[in-house]
């Protein structure tokens, strides 16, 4: 990291690191405060993926993903935020503690008193060996996320992909919506003989063989098993090979982040370290898009407070000013 400098143009509000719903939900409010808050993203927002979302409030026909996050995009910047498309490579606190200077891809930097990570995660992708992987997740046939639409494959025949405690779990989980769920392993099967039994209790089958080859098809995932005549058919299979947290700028700026990379609960409510917090996915917790909305509120209220703080803009009070930054005035 080059050294901190006063950079380019003068210091804004607060960076937003993000334009997911998290962090565009945390720049329409930091807006709406009247701060100068720039949103700097690389475009790789989860939600872009996500073909129609039904669980959404205020959707009740569902909503595609891109049309969510351009509505976002717009909502923000008419009230003021701006949104710039660059990845951030790389992010340092002043030594005097009072602003953040974050350095972009190809050149220029951004300087801000205030912090919102709202980075998301990576979701760790299955390999398709036939058929497109972005046309399987719009057609349906391969999905990532079952809270967010196992609703839509009820009493369809369901393979979750993933041998260890994760992958059992995720199946269990959709026995909710089917009875035809079959766990399949991708390498070999970890599961304890206890696993197994609640497994069967719950009436999920599992296979045994490796997975030789997986093709999708418009309608359906073929899945070929190691001493198998024939491929097996599916409506849908959920890969549950989890995700890696996208917490690299918050590891720059301390050793924040467990070993697995998560950034804790609290963040985005109680911050983590002052002027910082964080939203969404990033954290650890329900990978919603509800919930980054919420949590990116929350964060952009708390900064919002805690540089009213700063400017010495909040009641001496001590039980008025904790009020305050618990967002509640
Ligand atoms: C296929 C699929 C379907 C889904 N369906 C649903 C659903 O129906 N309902 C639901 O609630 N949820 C759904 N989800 C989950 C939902 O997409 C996420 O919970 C949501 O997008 C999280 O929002 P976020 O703002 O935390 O992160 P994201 O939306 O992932 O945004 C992260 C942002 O950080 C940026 N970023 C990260 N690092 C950098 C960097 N170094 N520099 C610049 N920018 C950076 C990215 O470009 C992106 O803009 C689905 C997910 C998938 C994959």
């Amino acid at each position: 990291m080059t050294p901190f400098s006063a950079g380019e143009g003068s210091a804004i509000d607060v960076l937003i690191v993000g334009a997911g719903p998290a962090g565009l939900t945390a720049a329409l409010y930091l807006a709406r405060y009247r701060r100068k808050v720039r949103v700097v993203h690389d475009g790789r927002s989860r939600a872009l993926w996500v073909p129609r979302s039904r669980n959404v409030p205020g959707f009740p026909d569902g909503i595609a993903g891109r049309d969510l996050i351009t509505r976002m995009s717009d909502h923000a910047t008419r009230y003021g935020a701006e949104i710039v498309e660059r990845r951030v490579v790389a992010i340092a606190r002043h030594e005097d503690r009072t602003m953040f200077h974050a350095r972009l891809e190809g050149g220029g930097t951004v300087n801000a008193r205030g912090l919102i990570l709202a980075t998301g995660v990576d979701t760790n992708l299955a390999k398709l060996d036939g058929g497109d992987h972005n046309a399987a997740v719009r057609n349906g046939v391969l999905r990532y996320c079952p809270i967010c639409d196992g609703f839509e494959h009820s009493n369809e025949r369901i393979a979750v992909l993933g041998s260890d405690l994760h992958g059992a779990a995720e199946a269990m989980f959709l026995r909710q919506y089917s009875s035809d769920v079959t766990l399949i392993p991708k390498w070999q099967v970890a599961l304890t003989e206890a696993q197994r039994r609640e497994l069967a209790a719950s009436g999920v089958d599992v296979i045994e063989g490796r997975v030789l080859r997986l093709e999708a098809t418009e309608d359906e995932m073929l899945v070929a098993i190691e001493g198998e005549t024939a491929p097996r058919r599916f409506d849908t299979v959920y890969p549950a090979f989890g995700s890696t947290p996208r917490s690299e700028l918050a590891a720059m700026l301390d050793p924040l982040t467990d070993p697995k990379g998560c950034i804790p609960f609290s963040a985005f409510s109680d911050g983590l370290l002052p002027g910082i917090y964080a939203a969404g996915d990033v954290i650890e917790g329900l990978d919603q898009i509800s919930v980054a909305t919420g949590q990116g509120a929350m964060a952009a209220t708390r900064l919002h407070n805690w540089l009213r703080e700063q400017d010495g803009n909040v009641m001496v009070d001590q039980k008025q000013s904790e009020k305050a930054t618990r967002g509640e005035t």
